[in-house]
């Protein structure tokens, strides 16, 4: 198994280590040089130093395709990329933005071919998403096929299967670049209440602790709405308590169908100002897949999509254009004044219009504004 990556990314040349967050640049004369390496030529010596020095991985007189994955240039520019396995739950969590969540994803064939797009189309960082991705049947073969392909893996989980052995042996021994876990609550009663599940805050503390004692790279999300926003302080003190990074979401979208009753579930002293919005690379560097295998530019911005299971990457080279069509300002943000200084890109004000929600949830301006057709 690899436990370096050399790869392309978006012009320049990379080495990364699963799990580590460091990487670094190096020439393309010496990524060229990598590429033209044999199954059976050991390591070059300066490969051995260098991944001495920032990893402090022993690679000397190893064959260097026992210690390394070289990934090919790819003719799209993409590096990033989400991947929602399924959109099922085990939870039922008041504020979610996947509005019903219909337990559907490809099955392993196709799987295999939104992998191969995704590699192809020169996806190094991939985010494994759901619905809960760890309750997918495939999960682990999903995984461990992405890792084979040479991509750094973030999980976006619940944490409920972390304590799981086999799932904890399959990340130790391919570590991904980052397990981000959503905290729902300090106490079991406010945990339990907002998930709709008994028994969730058990799984989530036992998932924690699991994965924090293999010394698994973990972030956590604190999720702010109504049920939980007085316990704010305990969900960020847990964070402390375990010495993980953690970032506060407080600010709930419409569904991704455009519903608005998860509104109702915002903590309204909590709604933050968003930062103003200077364009997004959605669609140009960056893409997301959804269950069906349908690339689109981002989780906001789902229509149109691509399917890569019949088109395969060249569908991708149409994706930039609509992200384009996407992001300019039009229906009711046409000519905005405010648009300079405005904190909301133009999918997610066209999702919460569609909601009809409150002008206060996503617009500086107090009343609708009347747009000439
Ligand atoms: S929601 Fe908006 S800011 Fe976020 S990725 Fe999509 S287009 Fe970019
Ligand atoms: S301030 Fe409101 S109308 Fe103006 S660009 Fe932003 S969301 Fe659109």
């Amino acid at each position: 198994m690899h436990q370096v990556i050399a790869t392309p990314f978006q012009g320049s040349f990379l080495l990364l280590s699963p799990g580590k967050p460091q990487g670094l640049k190096i020439p393309q004369v010496k990524f060229d040089q990598l590429s033209a390496l044999s199954a059976d030529d050991p390591c070059p010596e300066w490969l051995t130093g260098v991944v001495h020095r920032t990893w402090k991985l022993d690679a000397s007189g190893r064959k260097a395709a026992d210690v390394m994955i070289v990934r090919s240039p790819s003719f799209l520019n993409y590096g990033r990329a989400s991947y929602e396995l399924n959109l099922g739950c085990n939870y039922d969590c008041k504020h979610c933005y996947l509005g019903v969540k219909e337990f559907e994803g490809l099955p392993w064939n196709d799987r295999v071919e939104v992998l191969h797009a995704l590699r192809d189309a020169g996806v190094v960082w991939l985010q494994l998403t759901g619905g809960e991705p760890m309750i997918d049947k495939q999960f682990a073969a999903t995984y461990s096929y992405a890792f084979a392909l040479g991509m750094m893996i973030e999980v976006l989980t619940n944490g409920s299967r972390l304590f799981n052995p086999v799932m904890l042996d399959m990340l130790t021994q391919r570590r991904p670049h980052k397990l981000t876990l959503s905290v729902y609550g300090a106490t079991e009663e406010t945990y339990d209440g907002l998930t709709q599940r008994r028994g969730a805050h058990k799984a989530f503390s036992r998932g924690l602790a699991a994965a924090h004692e293999a010394g698994l790279p973990l972030e956590l999300s604190i999720i702010i709405t109504k049920d939980n926003a007085h316990e704010v302080d305990a969900m960020r003190a847990l964070a402390e308590r375990y010495g993980i990074p953690s970032a506060d979401f407080a600010n709930i979208s419409p569904t991704i169908y455009g519903g608005a009753d998860v509104l109702a579930t915002q903590s309204p002293e909590h709604l933050t100002k968003r930062a103003q919005f200077n364009g997004c690379d959605a669609g140009s560097t960056f893409f997301h897949v959804d269950p069906h295998g349908n690339a689109s530019t981002c989780k906001v911005a789902r229509d149109p999509k691509i399917s890569l299971v019949e088109e395969g990457i060249q569908g991708l080279r149409r994706l930039a254009g609509i992200a384009d069509g996407l992001l300019a300002r039009q229906g009711g943000c046409t000519g905005c004044q405010l648009s300079g200084t405005c904190g909301t890109c133009m999918p997610l004000a066209s999702l919460f219009r569609k909601a009809k929600a409150p002008l206060a949830n996503y617009c500086q301006h107090t009343e609708e504004r009347k747009v000439a057709n």
